[in-house]
């Protein structure tokens, strides 16, 4: 689960780790093995399933603190807001400079200035409650 909502959906009742997720499937499946070179967009961690022509991806934003390690992601909501992250309140009003007629050099180092203000994790293990759900975020 991605405890991102406008109310608290997380508790010891629904989370489940990466680990025990894997220990379920590979009870069943057998031991998975990992394709750290297979990378796609986001940040899942992919395994490949023995014997098939599948794999499987972990996104462990509640199991690995170091989640947010790697994260190249920026998003842009549709009343003009730029989040650095999806697990943050922080983000920066674009319109703004859209309107007030900025160059394309302005533009660009205005999301730069964002991409500075990323924050090292999230704050979904804090009750974080983004007062957006998540499709209003995007992501
Ligand atoms: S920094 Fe934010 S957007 Fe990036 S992986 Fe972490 S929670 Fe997700």
């Amino acid at each position: 689960m991605m405890p991102v909502s406008t109310r608290e959906v997380l508790d010891e009742e629904n989370f489940m780790s990466v680990f025990e997720a894997r220990r379920l499937i590979e009870g069943r499946y057998g031991k998975l093995i990992p394709e750290p070179e297979f990378q796609t967009n986001g940040p899942a961690s992919y395994y490949q399933i023995p014997g098939r022509h599948q794999r499987v991806g972990f996104i462990g934003a509640m199991t690995n603190l170091h989640f947010c390690e790697s994260c190249n992601k920026l998003r842009l909501t549709c009343d003009g807001k730029l989040r650095p992250c999806l697990g943050s309140y922080l983000e920066f009003d674009i319109m703004k400079p859209l309107r007030a007629g900025a160059s394309d050099e302005e533009l660009k180092q205005f999301f730069l200035d964002v991409v500075d203000r990323k924050p090292e994790q999230h704050d979904f293990r804090d009750n974080y409650k983004p007062g957006r759900k998540m499709v209003a975020i995007g992501g």
